[in-house]
């Protein structure tokens, strides 16, 4: 069983990106999980704050860790954005792979000193965590918005990222290119595209040269996902699609089935609508065409 920084690391090579989709059930594990195993590729499951206060941080550590022994199966565990040391620590004492320690939100300095300690305090209990930051603004909640809040502003500079990579210690940095969380409802009905800034991405993995994630990947253009990739891109986080898919299935299931009250019968519409979105996106990332 490889570890998660091998997985990233021959993925890069490869130049190809591992998928990172959220997950608040046991629908959205199962989709995302056969989905990988149908395609053969590593994949990795996030919880935020939220999704964890749902499942249970030690309960989605065993889920998951199940499926890892069992399958023999390259499948990682992410505590996405984590806004404090002590939910970090407890993610990390559970056995998290990784950890996304967001405190972008802060004054940069103070941004720095935060996360540079929270690598420190994180690695003593598991050397072999991966640690990411965040620098810039990439919005808020993975949900339907109603308007694109301008983040141009707030872009990540190439020198910024250095300074931050090296300061910090993180082994992956999430840097603002274009994308932010959640969709737009055109977006949702495939009207509009995000787009992403490539240039500036190949700018920020020469000068910080570390792994890089992107956020906020749900309704990005697959043109510009692909060159994303080929800049620098090493995991992309895919959540608000998955809830979409997740909703309509789990609708379907319950109009189809207008009588049913056994969830087992009711859930395999959400799971498999899932799993058309997991397998769209994975089949884009680990494509070297
Ligand atoms: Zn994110």
């Amino acid at each position: 069983m490889h570890t998660l920084r091998e997985v990233l690391e021959q993925t890069q090579k490869n130049g190809v990106a591992v998928g990172h989709f959220n997950i608040a059930d046991l629908v959205l594990l199962k989709a995302v999980f056969a989905s990988a195993q149908e395609l053969n590729v590593p994949v990795m499951v996030g919880v935020s704050e939220g999704e964890r206060e749902f499942m249970g941080v030690r309960q989605v550590a065993a889920l998951v860790r199940s499926l890892q022994e069992e399958f023999d199966f390259p499948i990682f565990l992410n505590a996405d954005h984590t806004h404090s040391l002590a939910k970090a620590i407890e993610a990390a004492r559970n056995g998290f792979d990784a950890i996304v320690f967001d405190t972008s939100e802060l004054p940069f300095e103070e941004n720095v000193r935060q996360t540079k300690e929270a690598v420190e305090v994180l690695k003593s209990i598991n050397p072999a965590i991966l640690v990411e930051g965040e620098i810039g603004n990439i919005g808020t909640g993975s949900e339907i918005h109603e308007q694109a809040p301008d983040l141009s502003r707030f872009l990540t500079t190439p020198e910024q990222a250095k300074q931050y990579v090296e300061s910090t210690g993180v082994d992956i940095l999430a840097p603002a290119v274009g994308t932010m969380h959640g969709m737009l409802k055109s977006m949702v009905q495939g009207e509009t595209k995000k787009h992403l800034d490539i240039t500036r991405i190949g700018q920020i993995k020469s000068a910080a040269q570390v792994l890089l994630t992107l956020h906020g990947g749900s309704g990005t253009d697959d043109e510009d996902l692909r060159k994303a990739i080929a800049a620098g891109i090493n995991i992309i986080h895919i959540n608000t699609e998955l809830r979409v898919a997740w909703r309509r299935g789990l609708e379907d299931g319950l109009a189809k089935r207008p009588q049913e009250v056994v969830p087992y019968k009711i859930l395999p519409f959400a799971v498999e609508s899932v799993k058309q979105v997991v397998l769209s996106r994975l089949r884009l990332f680990n494509s070297t065409v």
